[in-house]
């Protein structure tokens, strides 16, 4: 049988929906699960972390592993891995998950594959999918080490709701502190605004929006839907929107339940970020605009005049 360890991925204390859906598709696998909470106050998790669908909870609990610092997290989940006799070791599509995964492939000895969408057995072989060339195609990937590292991009698996495991909590002692490396303090972004990676709905702005105006009527839409406000690059070069709001190849990749477009394209570099979302919607004045490819819902317009009348229709539903 493979023996699949499952990372948690924790945000201030709570334990986020990927943790769930990769115990879930291990547990769909026929595989044994178990999972590894790393940080500080983490020991309470551990019933949520077996009714998620672990049989083993690993937990690292330790004050000096409140802001997150790679070595010692790797090291931790190494130590896991080890007790479990992992065969596969899955992270979520986290900061976290990209900056601990490649040390706990090197220090198991293990393949390291990042953003896949999803991890098949044919016998003892493991096989991963992931996407290349800006999602222009997917590669299916045989692993040919015993041992996979595997971070998994966002939305790939669902969770199951009939899933479930047992409470069977193993203590880890704290790794040892990374001396070439101290993390002192963690600054966050104090806006206050939806994380777009946590976001259920995302808008986002695109050139068509034109100026300050535009993107103020888009972001009160978002406001409206409780969404997380994203944006294209050709925003961000226009000094319109921050760069930590860019979705795309080179700015964050979101899966939202629904993702809404206004204005934008839907360049290559762009749908790499977004084209996992469950429901898009595009308003475009462009009826050829290649967003249309990809939307499940297009609205031809002006989005000066169709972004107004969806305010308008939220409004009426919500009351
Ligand atoms: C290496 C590299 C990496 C990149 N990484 C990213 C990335 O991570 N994310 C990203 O987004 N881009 C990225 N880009 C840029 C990408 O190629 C596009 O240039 C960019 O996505 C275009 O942004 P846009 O759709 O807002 O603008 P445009 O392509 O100019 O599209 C604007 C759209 O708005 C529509 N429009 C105009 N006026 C209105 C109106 N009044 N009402 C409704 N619709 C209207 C137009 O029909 C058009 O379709 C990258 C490019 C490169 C080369």
């Amino acid at each position: 049988m493979t023996n699949i360890l499952v990372v948690a991925d924790i945000k201030q204390g709570d334990l986020k929906g990927s943790t769930a859906e990769l115990l879930s598709k291990a547990r769909a696998l026929g595989a044994a699960t178990a999972a590894v909470a790393v940080g500080s106050n983490v020991a309470d998790l551990a019933p949520q972390l077996a009714a998620a669908g672990s049989d083993t909870q690993y937990i690292a609990d330790d004050p000096s592993l409140e802001i997150f610092s790679a070595a010692p997290f790797a090291a931790a989940v190494v130590e896991a891995a080890k007790a479990f006799s992992a065969d596969m070791v899955w992270f979520g599509f986290s900061e976290t998950g990209k900056a601990a995964a490649p040390r706990v492939a090197v220090q198991l000895e293990a393949a390291c594959a990042t953003e896949i969408i999803d991890v098949t057995m044919d016998g003892d072989d493991q096989h991963i999918v992931r996407p290349a060339i800006a999602n222009k195609v997917l590669q299916k990937v045989k692993i040919n080490v015993p041992k996979l590292v595997a971070v998994v991009r966002a939305g790939a698996f669902e969770a199951d709701p009939e899933v479930t495991g047992t409470e069977n909590v193993v203590t880890l002692d704290p790794p040892e502190k990374d001396m070439a490396a101290v993390v002192k303090e963690l600054i966050s972004d104090a806006s206050g605004e939806i994380d777009l990676a946590d976001a259920d709905i995302v808008v986002s702005v695109g050139r068509g929006a034109k100026d300050q105006a535009g993107v103020d009527l888009v972001k009160d839409l978002a406001d409206d839907l409780a969404a997380g406000f994203g944006s294209s690059r050709a925003m961000v070069d226009a000094g319109l929107m921050a760069h930590n709001k860019q979705v795309g190849q080179t700015g964050k990749i979101v899966a939202p339940s629904l993702y809404v477009a206004v204005g934008i394209s839907g360049a290559i570099q762009h749908l790499a970020g977004m084209n996992g979302a469950k429901v898009i919607l595009a308003v475009n004045k462009d009826p050829e605009a290649p967003i249309f490819n990809v939307a499940d819902f297009g609205i031809v317009g002006d989005l000066f005049d169709v972004v107004p009348l969806l305010k308008e229709e939220i409004k009426k539903i919500r009351a």
